[in-house]
């Protein structure tokens, strides 16, 4: 099941800045416990490879609150669908939005520990999630181009 349309003009319309908020604080405990644990996060030389899912044979889950917290950090009536493997927010190598990326993208590194990348990813799903209990919106959760595709509008 992917973030609908309508599931997602509700989460903005209902969280309003309080519910993006804390999607915001998510990510600012994700990027805290990142630093905590250094040693085991690995070392991202930013090349972009990974934004290129079929190529590095990788998936990018990403659920509805973080959908709408990017549109609106984007201040976008439309997300950009994916017409390649690669991410449409990847513009030559780079990240484009990389200050509203995704919990995945926070938290992946091809070096890292690969247990305290799914615990840590465990723990931030959790805490998504209880947003989308918070202002009973279903909860989805969907790799991006499942996500985006023909869902473009938020
Ligand atoms: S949002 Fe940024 S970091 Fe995440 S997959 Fe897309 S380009 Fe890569
Ligand atoms: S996680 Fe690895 S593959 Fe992805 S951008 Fe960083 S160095 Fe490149």
């Amino acid at each position: 099941m992917v973030a609908g349309n309508k599931t997602s003009k509700r989460l903005c319309r209902k969280a309003s800045l309080t519910g993006l908020q804390e999607v915001a604080d998510i990510y600012s405990w994700i990027d805290k416990q990142l630093g905590l644990h250094s040693e085991l996060t690995g070392r991202c030389e930013a090349c972009g490879r990974c934004c290129d899912f079929d190529a590095y044979d990788h998936r990018l889950y990403v659920s509805t609150p973080e959908l709408a917290y990017l549109a609106a950090g984007l201040d976008v009536e439309k997300l950009r669908p994916m017409t390649t493997s690669r991410c449409p927010y990847n513009i030559d190598g780079k990240c484009s939005v990389y200050e509203y990326r995704f919990a995945g993208c926070r938290i992946f590194c091809c070096k890292a520990d690969a247990d305290f990348q799914s615990r840590l990813t465990e723990e931030a799903l959790e805490k998504l999630k209880s947003i989308c209990l918070k202002y009973e919106i279903p909860y989805n959760y969907a790799d991006l181009a499942s996500a985006l595709k023909g869902r473009a509008v938020i």
